[in-house]
């Protein structure tokens, strides 16, 4: 079995049965043995340092005083785990703890289970934040489960909604022999290129939007499309569900609208991937370069 892709498996039970029980809830975050994520504008607290590490504070009702949305997250080794978020604040709060900063840029430094935690502390507060209306009837909506579920203020309504991932395809495409398919982006990094990737579209199979996103933007027709390993991306709500493929020809049709340049790239080069501003692999925690590294090391 594959190890487990960066943010994935991070050991959380989410104990569901638990999320309908509001006493049993409340004791809890009312108890210090509850540890809590702050979150402050869709940052996690980090502690600053040359190994950062994220900041998770022992619960008490000081501190859940300032908290506008609190989830409860699971258990990590048998104690419970809340998300609390605390975006009111003006300035952020809780400094003494360490600095709020971006998992899009911190979370590669982190230990395994740290950013996976972190990372679900953060999709977790930021899907309230983006839920606080009903989408039916436009009324207010209020927490339930735990923070699980909203549900609509309106009683001719009622409208319940529950947190939705977006699924979408990445996908290492191979020539067959020594080479591999890298596009960048305009707006990236200078030189840092990545695997073809785009959302899941309404009905299509996960094998027709890796075929349609990779002929869209390179203009490459593909077959022997194969399952790799997925990876929570909460940025705010993906899913990246990782796939292999083969170019059935190698010429490339670049679709500048949506890609600055994309281009063929042998083992070699990879392997002495200079990592300046000409070229550059994908940031570490991400499964692009998981699945960059697998077809290196010759994965399935
Ligand atoms: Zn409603």
């Amino acid at each position: 079995m594959k190890s487990p892709n960066f943010y994935a498996s991070g050991g959380v039970d989410r104990a569901a049965h638990l999320r309908s029980d509001d006493a049993w809830v409340a004791d809890q975050l009312g108890s210090r043995d509850a540890r809590i994520v702050p979150i402050w504008r869709t940052r996690n607290l980090i502690r600053p340092g040359s190994t950062p590490e994220g900041v998770v504070l022992e619960s008490s009702r000081g501190l859940l005083m300032g908290a506008d949305t609190v989830v409860f997250l699971g258990l990590l080794d048998d104690i419970p785990h809340f998300a609390a978020d605390f975006s009111g604040y003006e300035e952020p709060p809780l400094v003494e703890h360490g600095q709020f900063r971006d998992m899009r840029g911190v979370g590669q430094l982190l230990p395994h289970q740290e950013g996976a935690l972190l990372v679900y502390a953060r999709a977790a507060i930021q899907w309230h934040a983006r839920h606080r209306f009903c989408g039916a009837c436009g009324s207010p909506t209020e927490i339930r489960e735990a923070g699980h579920m909203r549900q609509c203020t309106n009683p001719d309504c009622n409208a319940q909604f529950f947190p939705r991932l977006d699924p979408a395809v990445i996908m290492v495409v191979h020539d067959g022999g020594d080479r591999i398919l890298l596009g960048r982006q305009r707006n990236w990094p200078p030189g840092q290129h990545s695997v073809l990737a785009g959302f899941v579209e309404s009905g299509e199979s996960l094998e027709d939007a890796v075929a349609r996103e990779v002929f869209e933007e390179a203009g490459v027709r593909i077959t022997d499309i194969h399952y790799h390993s997925s990876q929570p991306w909460p940025f705010p709500s993906s899913i990246m569900l990782g796939f292999t493929a083969r170019a059935v020809d190698s010429n490339l049709n670049v679709n500048r609208e949506e890609l600055e340049d994309a281009a063929w790239f042998t083992r070699d080069q990879l392997l002495n991937s200079p990592e300046n501003e000409v070229f550059r692999l994908p940031r570490r925690d991400s499964i692009s370069r998981r699945l960059i590294e697998g077809w290196m090391r010759g994965e399935d």
